[in-house]
């Protein structure tokens, strides 16, 4: 007989939580059924020719260093181009304040290794990008919800919670946002709740995470400056990615941050995996190079419009008086707020039976609300599947409605 090997694992495995969405993908792979579930680009729009040229060019050219190991803190020439390449953004950062990762998702794993103790406070958005809680948690901090609205993050409830916090003699250390098009709502924070922000972070004297996977390609045109272009004292710590403005599967993220904050999250990264895959780096940098990224992202931006907006008219169409969602400026997501009789994870299985899979959206609130809300991916579906999926959702909703009596 096998032994019980639950007995062996370490304490720690009782703070992994499982992605709800992980679970999800698997049910609704099986099935076959319409996912809006997932949070996956759209393949079609991987520049695949571009990148097995790059491929095989780059082991040709540079083999000897791009499948070699490399430093912790990145390749340096790759490194450069990440600076110009945020330079394009308004982001003025040297190549020295710049941590390569392996995807955000270890930028946030590393944030929450090296900068979080149990009981630290982090203010986050409600709702807010679910993987960032779930990799926080393993450090076990205290998390306050701030609400959203169609300008993002309010910041004047923020600043209320800070000065009620501060009464008690607490502090907030870091405050953890997707200003641009957020996931999962795709809200953009305004300018002045920008500046806010940055003035709240002097005068409390916290952290500010800067999320930003998806500002490269905005649907509309919005004014707003990135909190690390505004960012006079080194309070911001930047993330970005290539998951979404090229390819997910190359695994490749970046920080941008004050030299002393790069230095401990990198200490804290050669424990976990020495460095991203030197392939990567190379092949990034060689699409930057060759202007493969810039010639994209209008392509994504106009995919993705064209998507968002046949979701919008279908939700319009199909979903019942009582319903609301947000009109994402950017990003992959519509988030939807049902009435209050309706509990989404409750729902789901109905859902799932008649073919369609969404989120349940309480995971994203880190306060216990947000039952009666689900988050919608507009990205990877195609534009019959979202009026067929939106369409049948539709009926679902009514359905529960009818049998909770309202
Ligand atoms: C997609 C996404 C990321 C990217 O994660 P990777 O690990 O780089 O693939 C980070 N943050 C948010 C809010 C996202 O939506």
């Amino acid at each position: 007989m096998n032994p019980d090997f639950k007995k062996f694992y370490a304490h720690r495995t009782r703070l992994m939580r499982v992605s709800e969405i992980r679970t999800i993908l698997r049910v609704i792979e099986e099935k076959g059924v319409i996912s809006f579930a997932g949070g996956l680009p759209d393949p079609n729009l991987f520049p695949k020719k571009e990148l097995s040229e790059i491929a095989s060019y780059v082991i040709r050219e540079y083999g000897n260093a791009a499948l070699q190991y490399s430093v912790t803190r990145g390749v340096t020439l790759f490194r450069k181009s990440l600076s110009y390449f945020m330079s394009t953004k308004g982001i003025n950062v040297p190549p020295d304040n710049i941590l390569v990762t392996t995807g955000s998702q270890q930028a946030l794993d590393l944030i929450a290794r090296a900068l979080i103790d149990p009981g630290d406070i982090i203010a986050v958005e409600l709702p807010t990008y679910l993987a960032a809680l779930n990799a926080f948690r393993m450090s076990e901090p205290e998390f306050i919800g701030i609400p959203i609205d169609d300008k993002g993050m309010r910041v004047d409830i923020l600043e209320e919670k800070l000065r009620e916090l501060s009464s008690r003699g607490k502090k907030v250390k870091m405050v953890y946002t997707v200003p641009t098009a957020q996931n999962p709502s795709g809200v953009t924070m305004s300018q002045d709740r920008r500046k806010h922000l940055l003035e709240l972070a002097e005068q409390y004297d916290f952290l500010i995470i800067e999320d930003d996977p998806y500002s490269h390609f905005l649907f509309e045109p919005i004014e707003f400056k990135h909190l690390k272009a505004m960012d006079g004292t080194g309070r911001v710590i930047y993330l970005s990615t290539f998951s979404k403005i090229l390819a997910p599967g190359l695994r490749i993220g970046w920080v941008a941050a004050h030299e002393d904050i790069i230095a401990i999250l990198e200490r804290a990264k050669q424990n976990l995996d020495l460095h991203t895959p030197t392939l990567s780096q190379y092949i990034a940098m060689e699409a930057i190079k060759r202007g493969v990224v810039e010639r994209y992202i209008p392509i994504m931006r106009e995919t993705y419009k064209r998507k968002r907006n046949v979701m919008l008219d279908a939700l319009e169409d199909h979903f019942p008086p009582g319903c609301r969602w947000t009109k994402p400026v950017g990003g992959m997501f519509i988030f939807a707020y049902l009435p209050e009789s309706i509990d989404t994870k409750e729902m789901l299985l109905k859902a799932i039976d008649a073919g369609v899979a969404y989120v349940p959206g309480r995971a994203f609130f880190v306060d216990g609300s947000g039952w009666n809300t689900m988050r919608l991916n507009f990205s990877f579906p195609s534009e019959d599947k979202i009026i067929e999926g939106v369409k049948i959702l539709g009926r679902v909703i009514r359905e529960e409605l009818k049998s909770k009596g309202s």
